[in-house]
C-alpha cells in the first residue's frame, strides 16, 4: 500500500474510534492502538510532508452529537500534546519552572462568571464547539454559584465522578444499561438533560486553569489556582517543580494513584511563568505551554499457550489468548480477549508464541505485541461448544468466527437468560456475561447443568473475573432458586406464549411436576384463559424428547414448592383485564397485575374484544385505550370498582 492510502486509512480508523468514543462512550480500540495508529500517520506525515485534509492529527477533538445547544468557543481548546517519558519531561522544562498536577479523566468544562455569577458552562466537545450544560453546571460540587470577584472570569476545569459513586450507580443500574467506567458516567451525566441527575449522582468539578481574570495581575500558574480556591472552586492537586525535580514528582503522583477518589489518566506539567508560556504559541495541533504525561504501561512477556474461542450470545466464537500467567500491575493475569479473528492474524499468532502483555487503562488484559510471530495458529473449523462447523464473517473488513450449528448451545444464551431471570428460575447476579462464560467453558449446555456448577468448580475459580467468593455467592443463589413454584419453572423452560400468567393458571389446577407433560390440549383449553394456540403449543413442546427429557432432568434437580395458592373462587377468576393510568390504591401498575394474577385474573396489554374490564381511574381520559373500550363496549372500571369486583 502506498504512504497516502495508508495515511487515509489511518485516519479513517482514527476518526471511528474518536467519534466513538466521544460520542457514545464506546472503546473500539485500546490506547494504546490509537496512540500506535496516530503515531504511525504523524510518522508519514512527516516523512511525505503531506497531511492529508481532515487529518486526525490537526483536529482536537470530535463531534459533537446531542439536542444541547451548540457553543462555539472564544479560544479553540487544543490538546495538549503527551509523553510517557520523565526525561522527556524534564528535557521539556528546561530551565523553567512548572506546575505538576493530576490530570483528571472526566469531561473538561469551560466556565464563564460576570458579575460574580456564573452565566455559562460549556463542554469541551470537539475543541471549537462544545455543548451548554450551564444547567448542570451550578449542581456540581466545587463551583461557585456566586463569586466575590465581579470582572469576566474564565477558568477551565474537570467535572468528575468518584470511583465510589460510579459503584454506586452501576449497583443499581439494570444489566446492559451499567457504565462502563467513570469517565462514561460523568460524561452521560453532565450532558444529560435533566439537572436532577447531576445532583443526585454527585459529580465534582476540579479546575485546572485559570484562562482569564479581567484586571488580576498574577502570572503564576499555580497561585492562580490558589486565586481561584479563594473565590470558592474545587481546584486540581499539583506542586511547582524543575527539571531537577520532576523525577521524583512523577514518582510520588503514581505512589498516590491507588488512593486517589478520582480517576486520572496521567499527569499534566504547564509553564509556571503563564505570559511566557502563551508567548509560544501553539503547534497545529497543541499549545506549547504545558506537556501531557502518561503512565506507560507496564508490560511483560509471557509464552501464548492455546486461543480459546469463547461464545456470545450473538453466536460469535471471539477468541481468547491464554498464556502462562504474570503479574501485571499488581495482579496476575493469563487471560486477554484477541476480540476476533482478524486480530489473531494480525499478531500472527502461534501457540508457543512470545507475546507481550499489558493493561490497558491500567486494568483490561491485552496483548500489545508477538514477539515470535509464528502466524501457525489454525481458526477452528469445529465450534468448541457443539462441534459444528465453523465459518469466517467479514464486516466492514473485520472476520469473525461464527458457528453454523443452529442447535449449538451457544446460540441457547437468550434461553438461558430467560431461565435465569427474576419471574423465572431467580438466580440472582447471574448475569449474560457469566452465562456466555460458562457456555463457552462447557459448563453448560442444559439446564439442568446449572445446578452442577459445582462440578466444574475448579474451572470455574479459576477463570478470569471468577474468585472463590464470586463463585461461592452464584452457587449460593443457584442452591436457593432450587426451592421453587411449579408456575416457574413451567415459564422458565420457555414454551411459546406460556407467560407468567398462563403458567400460573395451568399449575393453579395441576400441581405436580409430573402432571403437567401429561396434559392434553382438551384439558388445557378447558382452563378459563387458555386458548388453543397456547395448548397446541403446550403440548407440542412436551412430546419432543428432547424437551421432554431436559424438563425431567431439571425437575429432578428442584425442590418444588406449592405457590400461595390462586384463588379461582374469586370474582375476578378467569376475566382479562388491561390497566392503564396511574394506579393510588396498589403501589403501581405491576402490583395490580401480580393481584390480578394472584386471583386467577389475566392481565393484557391492549384493549381488544377479549378484554372483560379496562382498570382507568380516570374514567373521562381520551387515551387510546379508553376510546377503543367505549367502541367494543368494554367496561372501564376505576381500582375502587376493581376491589368490589373481587367480592362479587
Ligand atoms: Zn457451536
Amino acid at each position: 500500500m502506498d504512504k497516502t492510502a495508508r495515511m487515509k486509512e489511518l485516519n479513517a480508523l482514527l476518526e471511528k474510534a474518536a467519534s466513538a468514543y466521544y460520542n457514545t462512550g464506546e472503546e473500539i480500540m485500546s490506547d494504546h492502538e490509537y496512540d500506535a495508529l496516530y503515531d504511525e500517520l504523524e510518522r508519514l506525515e512527516k516523512e511525505t510532508g503531506i497531511v492529508l485534509s481532515g487529518s486526525r492529527t490537526q483536529k482536537v477533538g470530535f463531534e459533537v452529537a446531542s439536542s444541547l445547544k451548540k457553543v462555539r468557543h472564544e479560544s479553540k481548546m487544543l490538546s495538549l500534546d503527551k509523553t510517557k517519558s520523565i526525561d522527556e519531561l524534564a528535557a521539556w522544562l528546561s530551565t523553567n519552572k512548572g506546575f505538576l498536577s493530576w490530570k483528571l479523566d472526566g469531561l473538561t468544562l469551560v466556565l464563564t462568571y460576570e458579575n460574580g455569577s456564573l452565566v455559562q458552562a460549556v463542554t469541551r466537545g470537539n475543541g471549537e464547539d462544545g455543548e451548554d450544560i450551564t444547567s448542570n453546571a451550578v449542581h456540581m460540587k466545587g463551583i461557585p454559584s456566586r463569586i466575590p470577584f465581579a470582572g469576566k472570569l474564565v477558568v477551565r476545569g474537570e467535572s468528575l465522578i468518584t470511583y465510589k459513586d460510579f459503584e454506586k450507580v452501576n449497583a443499581v443500574a439494570d444489566e446492559g444499561a451499567k457504565y462502563k467506567n467513570p469517565r462514561n458516567l460523568c460524561a452521560g451525566t453532565v450532558r444529560n438533560l435533566d439537572p436532577k441527575v447531576t445532583a443526585e449522582r454527585g459529580v465534582n468539578f476540579f479546575a485546572f486553569n485559570l484562562v482569564s481574570a479581567d484586571g488580576l495581575n498574577d502570572n503564576s500558574f499555580s497561585s492562580r489556582l490558589k486565586w481561584l480556591s479563594t473565590m470558592g472552586f474545587q481546584t486540581v492537586y499539583g506542586v511547582v517543580t524543575d527539571a531537577d525535580g520532576i523525577r521524583d514528582e512523577v514518582l510520588r503522583f503514581e505512589g498516590m494513584i491507588e488512593q486517589n477518589e478520582f480517576p486520572s489518566d496521567g499527569l499534566v506539567l504547564m509553564l509556571e511563568d503563564v505570559a511566557y508560556g502563551l508567548s509560544l504559541g501553539e503547534t497545529s495541533h497543541a499549545p506549547r505551554n504545558g506537556i501531557a504525561f502518561k503512565w506507560r504501561d507496564e508490560t511483560a512477556d509471557t509464552k501464548l499457550i492455546r486461543v480459546e474461542w469463547s461464545a456470545s450470545r450473538t453466536g460469535l466464537l471471539n477468541p481468547v489468548a491464554v498464556f502462562e500467567p504474570v503479574e501485571l500491575e499488581g495482579t496476575t493475569v493469563s487471560r486477554a480477549s484477541v476480540h476476533n479473528v482478524s486480530i489473531v492474524r494480525q499478531l500472527k499468532l502461534g501457540e508457543g508464541d512470545t507475546v507481550t502483555v499489558y493493561k490497558a487503562n491500567m486494568i483490561i488484559p491485552q496483548i500489545l505485541e508477538n514477539k515470535t510471530g509464528s502466524d501457525s495458529l489454525d481458526i477452528p473449523e469445529v465450534c468448541p461448544v457443539c462441534g459444528g462447523r465453523t465459518e469466517i464473517k467479514s464486516t466492514d473488513g473485520t472476520d469473525t468466527l461464527i458457528c453454523t450449528n443452529a442447535e449449538c448451545a451457544a446460540k441457547h444464551i437468550g434461553k438461558f437468560e430467560h431461565f435465569v431471570q427474576r419471574d423465572a428460575m431467580n438466580i440472582v447476579g447471574m448475569s449474560t456475561a457469566t452465562i456466555e462464560t460458562l457456555v463457552s467453558e462447557g459448563c453448560i449446555s442444559h439446564y439442568r447443568d446449572f445446578y452442577h456448577l459445582a462440578d466444574h468448580k475448579e474451572k470455574i475459580t479459576s477463570l478470569e473475573g471468577f474468585g472463590e467468593k464470586s463463585y461461592a455467592k452464584l452457587i449460593e443463589a443457584i442452591e436457593t432458586s432450587r426451592r421453587t413454584e411449579l408456575s416457574r419453572v413451567l415459564y422458565a423452560v420457555g414454551i411459546p406464549n406460556i407467560g407468567r400468567a398462563a403458567s400460573r393458571i395451568i399449575c393453579a389446577l395441576y400441581k405436580t411436576p409430573g402432571e403437567l407433560p401429561r396434559l392434553t390440549a382438551e384439558e388445557l383449553t378447558a382452563i378459563d384463559g387458555i386458548g388453543e394456540v397456547l395448548a397446541s403449543e403446550y403440548v407440542r413442546c412436551f412430546s419432543d424428547e428432547a424437551f421432554l427429557k431436559e424438563y425431567n432432568d431439571l425437575v429432578a434437580e428442584l425442590d418444588i414448592i406449592q405457590a400461595a395458592e390462586v384463588d379461582m373462587a374469586s370474582g375476578i377468576a378467569g376475566k382479562t383485564f388491561v390497566i392503564t393510568g396511574s394506579v393510588t390504591i396498589w403501589k403501581n401498575r405491576s402490583e395490580l397485575k401480580s393481584f390480578i394474577e394472584q386471583n386467577g385474573g389475566k392481565v393484557a396489554s391492549s384493549v381488544t374484544s377479549k378484554t372483560d374490564y379496562l382498570i382507568n381511574n380516570d374514567s373521562a381520559s381520551n387515551s387510546t385505550k379508553n376510546k377503543t373500550a367505549k367502541s367494543l363496549g368494554v367496561s372501564i372500571i376505576t381500582e375502587e370498582e376493581f376491589k368490589a369486583l373481587l367480592e362479587a
